[in-house]
């Protein structure tokens, strides 16, 4: 932050706050008058009070809210969120999130984000179901979801289960539709859901480190040295995001996860944790207690300040802030979660030199993958049933081809690889580490090709402002 930017008293909410960061992107760039505001501006924010009729026999009223941050590409895509802190700060905070994050990773939609203020945890799978369906039907006659206009996916507290009732109740009150499966994404891969969707943000996420790591200067800026086998690695939340993160990186990079965060407790151990163990624990114990490190009594900010390589916020926004950023004890901030860092604690860890890798471009996968799934709704066909046995049978044929010329025959894991077409899983993996390292070029282009931008975030913005105006200048919208 340079000395331009007024020092809030008090941390400024998460929209304001999302907003005093994409000011400070902004002075990087000379956009003509007017369009910065109109960038800046949510489009429109619908709020609900819709009655659902529950166990108990009688009708409760809930809240619930869409909005859209942006238009200048259709549809505007982004999550519905089911939990207790659900408000119209949040709910806009997150659309605006959601155009950048688009516009970074270059998947061609505008910005929305939706949510249900419930705790999901409290309710029958009918009670949600009705919920569900309820909120869908309301989006959909107000002209808040469709294929071609806006198309949610899941987000904290919902998942594949919901975004297949959403597929139906927009299909049932539009059957003549041949896209309506491209209404939401994230659905059952049985019922038009693409493999790969699930993890897709920790799989993103996990990508975008691996590709931190491919980077000399980044690892030096950071203090980081080596490989990320044996990395000390502090998660907070365990839940989709958090869960197949850890996962990964521990399982396939060698990473050593010392603190994972959840909901119910702390687990601390510096040998590693087995992350899938831990989830499983959590799952059929519903606590921590009786696992390995486990603990009841650290809370979040003494969590925070386990000292590590890597933090990982994956759970909420607001974790990281003025009040516990300085004791922040990482060489690294990696923001698995939407705003998990806030204005203020973000001020701190420049102050300390601590780097953020940020939100729009590390959990930028879910929505990427949302894009592949999209275009498989609308193009009706499965990724690489045209070529995949094409490509086997050309395999085939180098691998004969290779064995004659050589006398020898073929090692047998290459001949493998080499035969073996690539599935929709492998191409949506292809597509997703192309997106991340493709993004991490521009930021890292923005970052060091410019003296006067001194962190990851604000060379995020820079870029992905940077494709918004020039559509908006292009299309003339
Ligand atoms: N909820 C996810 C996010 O925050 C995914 C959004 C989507 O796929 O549309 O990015």
């Amino acid at each position: 932050m340079s000395s331009l930017d007024a020092q809030p008293a008090v941390e400024p909410s998460f929209n304001e706050g999302l907003s005093m960061t994409v000011d400070r992107a902004l002075r990087h760039l000379d956009l003509p008058p007017g369009l910065a505001a109109q960038i800046k501006a949510c489009d429109s924010v619908l709020q609900l009070h819709f009655p659902v009729w529950l166990d108990d026999g009688v009708y409760h009223i809930f809240r619930g809210w869409r909005a859209t941050h942006s238009s200048h590409l259709l549809p505007a895509k982004g999550g519905i969120r089911y939990a207790v802190c659900v408000d119209q700060d949040e709910v806009e905070a997150l659309a605006a999130l959601m155009t950048y994050k688009c516009a970074l990773v270059d998947v061609p939609f505008g910005g929305s984000k939706g949510g249900v203020r419930i705790e999901p945890g409290e309710h029958s799978e009918r009670e949600l179901e009705a919920i569900t369906r309820r909120f869908a039907r309301e989006l959909v006659v107000r002209g808040y979801l469709s294929p071609g206009g806006n198309v949610p996916a899941p987000d904290m507290g919902t998942g594949a289960r919901e975004m297949g009732w959403i597929a139906d109740v927009y299909r049932t009150l539009h059957p003549e539709e041949i896209n309506a499966l491209a209404c939401v994404t994230g659905k059952p891969v049985t019922s038009g859901g693409i493999p790969g969707r699930i993890e897709a943000t920790g799989r993103g996420a996990q990508f975008a480190v691996r590709e931190l790591f491919r980077r000399p200067e980044d690892m030096a800026l950071a203090g980081l040295e080596g490989d990320l086998a044996g990395k000390r690695i502090v998660v907070q939340g365990l839940g989709n995001v958090g869960f197949h993160l850890a996962r990964y990186l521990s399982e396939e990079d060698g990473a050593r996860i010392v603190g994972v965060m959840t909901r119910e407790g702390v687990v601390l151990d510096d040998r590693g944790i087995a992350v899938a163990e831990l989830r499983d624990h959590l799952d059929r114990h519903g606590g921590v207690a009786g696992y390995p490190g486990g603990r009841t009594d650290v809370d979040a900010d003494a969590f925070l300040a386990t000292p590590c390589d890597l933090l990982i916020p994956a759970a909420i926004e607001g974790q990281i802030h003025r009040g516990n950023a300085a004791s922040v004890q990482a060489k690294l901030v990696l923001e698995a979660a939407n705003g998990p860092v806030t204005f203020g604690g973000d001020e701190i860890l420049r102050q300390r030199g601590i780097p953020v890798l940020p939100d729009l471009y590390v959990n930028a996968g879910g929505v990427t993958v949302s894009y592949f799934e999209w275009i498989k709704n609308l193009s009706h066909i499965r990724f690489g049933r045209l070529d995949r046995r094409l490509d086997e049978g050309r395999g085939e044929r180098i691998v004969r081809a290779l064995e004659q010329m050589t006398g020898r025959s073929t090692d047998a894991a290459l001949r493998a690889e080499l035969m073996t077409g690539a599935d929709e899983l492998a191409l949506v993996r292809s597509g997703l580490d192309d997106t991340m390292r493709q993004a991490y070029d521009e930021i890292s282009e923005t970052f060091h090709g410019n003296d006067a931008i001194d962190d990851y975030r604000t060379a995020a913005f820079v870029v992905a402002l940077r494709k918004i105006a020039n559509t908006y200048l292009d299309l003339g919208v």
